[in-house]
């Protein structure tokens, strides 16, 4: 396994609050810019990539939900042959302990650890019990059969601790005799000979070219970034334009890097009377010492909680039969929420924020090589909001965000609407926050879209097409990005990836 990024030794990377420090990292991050997006009033939205062993699931929020079952039943309709939920299931339930109720729909001997949030702080409590009382129901596993309604989240935390994929697949096999892990190398290219990819060359911490030779397959798994971007240095993508930067095609696949997908969201802050957020505790050096001794003492409290605390999915267009929308509850205000880049700049009094996104997005962006030289980050145009329904349904999620936000107990904690603020009223004035101030909840995904079709990237069993010895196995695979966080989808396709590449040997 070859790694660009270091081992994941820093401590903040296994507490769970950590994860707020270390994606604006330069250490273990790729940090990203979009393009400047003509539908965000020209801005470039920041998109962190993680930069390390175990990769984004070493540095994300550790929300760890599924999605919409049907959405798997779509990628079939896009012509991912054998990816139904049916098909998938068995993926999803191999792949996780969990930490509650026995089902049907539910794994309790995988790798990687999921529990609810144990301890829901006040503020988790009213979000959810207002959902309730706006008539959206309590579901009590939104990774089970359904995933419609309001739960406080499930998490990949395990003992207080984050629970990667690095921890829950990669250490337990770092025994085996066949494996052997190399940080830092940066992979350059796909090595291809006669129509077959036969290995890669890497740059080593030396600053040396090594090639690694595959007796086998070459796997390609560097996320919805980078691995189109090495198909395009290896020469697999859009003939025309890897010739104008001077690049031979090795195979003509005019889909890498487009089909981006991405979830846009938009956060609404509002300033609380006290509630044990974390804004509290930042601010007071007492509190501080409690939350740390709360988590070495008995793995509890504020350290052990993620990007948010409580997911509500919702159907906000009339006559629809599946929520268009993800509200995420989140203990803590950051002192610009319209932009909000880590807890390093908490407000300093009590609030709360809600992000919201639209699950299932119409706009669609790609990622693009600005010149043949690795060290040049590529360009990533997200296009958000270019799809009309798409900005239909972040106005009509805006709606449903004042409504909780005025709807008791969740009412009751709230002093002030910091952001948008009582004075966006109209959709024109909330199309203007969303442009203003929207950005990405760090899911870019679909940039080598699987099908069966001629202009599928690889086919359903991640095979690159028209070559040999070359599967990617991804959030880039994704026909269509699913309706919520995307880490679960991601495991689920690894461990269906692994099944083939037994199959196949
Ligand atoms: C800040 C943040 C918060 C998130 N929060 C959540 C969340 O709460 N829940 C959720 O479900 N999802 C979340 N996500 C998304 C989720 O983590 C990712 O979608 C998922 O991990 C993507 O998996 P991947 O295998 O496609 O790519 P990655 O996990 O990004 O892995 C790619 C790996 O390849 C390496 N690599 C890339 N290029 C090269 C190269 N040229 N040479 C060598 N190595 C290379 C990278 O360093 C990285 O280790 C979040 C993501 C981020 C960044």
């Amino acid at each position: 396994m070859l790694e660009a990024g270091p081992w994941d030794h820093n401590p903040w990377i296994h507490i769970p609050v950590g994860f707020a420090r270390l994606y604006v990292t330069q250490k273990f991050d790729w940090n990203y810019q979009t393009e400047p997006e003509a539908e965000l009033n020209g801005r470039s939205v920041y998109w962190p990539r993680g930069k390390v062993v175990g990769g984004s699931g070493s540095v994300n929020g550790l929300v760890f939900l599924r999605g919409s079952p049907r959405d798997y039943d779509r990628w079939v309709q896009l012509g991912a042959r054998g990816w139904s939920y049916d098909e998938c299931l068995p993926a999803f339930r191999k792949l996780e302990t969990f930490h509650g109720p026995d089902s049907e729909w539910r794994g309790k001997e995988g790798p990687m650890q999921i529990a609810e949030v144990p301890a829901p702080t006040p503020g988790c409590r009213a979000f959810v019990e207002t959902c309730m009382k706006l008539g959206f129901p309590r579901n009590a596993d939104n990774n089970g059969d359904w995933f419609e309604g309001v739960s406080p989240n499930q998490l990949n935390v395990y003992k207080g601790m984050r629970w990667s994929p690095a921890m829950g697949y990669l250490r337990p096999a770092l025994g085996r005799p066949n494996l052997k892990v190399e940080t830092e190398r940066l992979g350059l290219r796909i090595l291809i000979e006669g129509g077959r990819a036969v290995g890669v060359v890497v740059r080593n911490p030396e600053g040396r070219e090594e090639t690694y030779r595959a007796r086998r397959e070459v796997i390609l798994s560097a996320g919805a970034i980078e691995s189109p971007k090495l198909l395009m240095l290896s020469g697999i993508g859009d003939g025309a334009a890897l010739q104008a930067l001077g690049i031979e095609t090795k195979i003509h696949a005019p889909e890498v890097g487009k089909n981006l997908q991405d979830h846009f969201m938009v956060r609404f802050g509002f300033r609380t009377r006290p509630a044990d957020t974390l804004n509290e505790t930042m601010a007071n050096p007492l509190r501080m010492a409690k939350m740390g001794l709360d988590w070495a003492l008995s793995r509890r409290g504020h350290m052990t909680i993620g990007a948010s605390e409580a997911s509500l999915f919702a159907r906000v267009l009339p006559g629809s039969e599946e929520p268009e929308v993800q509200f995420q509850f989140v203990n803590f205000m950051l002192d610009n929420p319209r932009q909000g880049v880590s807890t390093a700049q908490l407000a300093k009094h009590p609030g709360f924020t809600f992000n919201f996104c639209q699950c299932r997005p119409d706009s669609r962006g790609e990622v693009t090589l600005r010149s043949p030289r690795v060290e040049d980050k590529p360009r990533i145009e997200a296009r958000y909001l270019t799809a009309p329904s798409d900005i239909r349904v972040m106005l009509e999620a805006a709606k449903l965000a004042r409504r909780i936000a005025a709807t008791a107990p969740f009412a009751d904690y709230i002093q002030e609407e910091i952001a948008p603020g009582l004075n966006t009223q109209t959709d024109e004035e909330f199309l203007g926050y969303l442009r203003s101030s929207g950005t990405t909840v760090y899911h870019p995904s679909c940039t080598n879209r699987m099908g069966t079709d001629d202009r599928a990237v690889v086919d359903p069993e991640l095979r690159v097409r028209g070559l040999e010895g070359l599967r990617v196995v991804d959030a880039s695979v994704f026909p269509l990005v699913p309706s919520s966080n995307i880490q679960p989808a991601v495991l689920m396709t690894a461990e269906r990836a692994a099944e083939m590449i037994r199959r196949a040997t």
